[in-house]
């Protein structure tokens, strides 16, 4: 079961498995779910720390209708690893970047007439069409065109010739929250911008507000059908992240696990202390084993405290807090553990399984936020259960 990638390279002891079949599955039940709409992953922050290159390709190969990120140097990266799909960059270009959605093919967003104008001078001077989404401001945090200028900028993208039109696109925060209707309001507001385009006779092809927590509610997704979206924008679902509460009718596989090897086992005596607070001194003589993965490797780790590990199928008590490249865990009740034994940080050992949801529960973290690790954790890439596919 344990990598010989990893054990050919003997230098690494902390690592993220990621599971490209179950991303291939993810984006298969989100599309099954979606009939008829055109499924977007969105990679940016480096795929969620899963590793943009590696994760869209594969999300390439699967047949994703584009991808999205949050800016334009994260779709530079894309296309030098290789993606040919179109990409969609969520921040307007700044004015030092505006020659770039040209120069790399990248969709950009635009929310001012201002912006378009600017754009269509440098695509024309760089002699391509660029494609443009409109992105519209329903409420959630200043992003997007007012809707009171939305038709002026439609109208602004639609004298330049330079500049294609292709969405027309919001963001609901609603549907973050707890409430069944959360996000139905902005997707209100969003419908009204939907018709005034349309009534302007400038609705683009693709349509999209729905991101991965809305994915599964069913007010949400009728909503969104009735006024017309065409496409959906999804991250941490197709990575088996669940970003709000509740049974999920769209069954996710989780697609990152995360390992490290036991470096050393040693014990505490009585009276020593597992962590610089000096906070709990053990009560009795207590077996440890020490684990490289500490706050560099992911900070939300050194909140473990109070959590478990994985070790020998059997859950171990993170003692303590982590130091910065490794925590102690008691395996009092864990015999015969040996240096070179897999723990399992986040992820699945014998009948036992950690999720990202449990862990950004305990240490107040959004879920989406666990995966990202620090970059001691070397990533490793399965098509399948069987293969390993690349080291990164
Ligand atoms: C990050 C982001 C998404 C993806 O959100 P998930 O909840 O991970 O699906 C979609 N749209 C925009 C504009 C985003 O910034």
């Amino acid at each position: 079961m344990t990598g010989t990638r990893t054990g050919r390279r003997g230098s690494t002891t902390a690592w993220a498995d990621i599971d490209l079949h179950a991303l291939g599955r993810n984006l298969e039940r989100l599309r099954h779910g979606l009939p008829g709409q055109a499924v977007f992953g969105v990679v940016k922050a480096d795929a969620y720390g899963h590793g943009a290159g590696p994760v869209g390709r594969a999300l390439q190969r699967f047949g994703i209708d584009g991808l999205v990120v949050a800016d334009m140097g994260e779709g530079i990266t894309l296309r030098r690893a290789g993606i040919t799909a179109p990409i969609l960059v969520i921040d307007p270009p700044l004015p030092s970047q505006l020659r770039l959605p040209a120069l790399h093919r990248l969709g950009a967003t635009v929310t001012s007439a201002a912006e378009a104008r600017a754009l269509a001078t440098a695509a024309n001077r760089a002699g391509r069409t660029v494609e443009v989404h409109v992105r519209v401001n329903t409420g959630f945090a200043g992003f997007g065109v007012p809707r009171a200028e939305l038709t002026d900028l439609l109208a602004a993208v639609a004298a330049a010739p330079a500049l294609r039109l292709e969405g027309l696109y919001t963001h609901l925060s609603g549907a973050y929250g707890p409430y069944e209707d959360g996000g139905l309001a902005e997707l209100e507001r969003f419908g009204e911008a939907v018709e005034a385009a349309r009534a302007a006779g400038r609705l683009p092809a693709l349509v999209h507000a729905l991101s991965s927590p809305a994915l599964d509610r069913p007010l949400l997704t009728g909503a969104a059908a009735r006024i017309g979206c065409t496409a959906v924008r999804c991250g941490a679902a197709l990575f088996g992240i669940r970003m709000a509460d509740g049974d999920p009718p769209l069954p996710l596989a989780p697609v990152m696990s995360v390992k490290a090897r036991v470096s050393r086992v040693t014990a505490l005596e009585p009276g020593d202390v597992a962590d610089y607070a000096a906070a709990g001194a053990a009560p009795r003589r207590t077996p440890v084993a020490v684990l490289p993965f500490g706050f560099a490797d992911g900070h939300h780790l050194h909140r473990l405290a109070g959590g478990v590990l994985l070790i020998r199928g059997r859950p171990a008590p993170v003692l303590g807090r982590a130091f910065m490249s490794s925590l102690l865990a008691d395996v009092t009740d864990i015999p015969d553990v040996q240096p070179g034994d897999e723990a399992v940080l986040i992820g699945r050992q014998g009948d036992h399984r950690i999720t990202a949801e449990t862990l950004a529960a305990r240490s107040g973290l959004r879920p989406s936020a666990v995966p990202l690790l620090g970059p001691r954790v070397v990533r490793r890439y399965r098509s399948n259960a069987a293969r390993e596919d690349q080291t990164e």
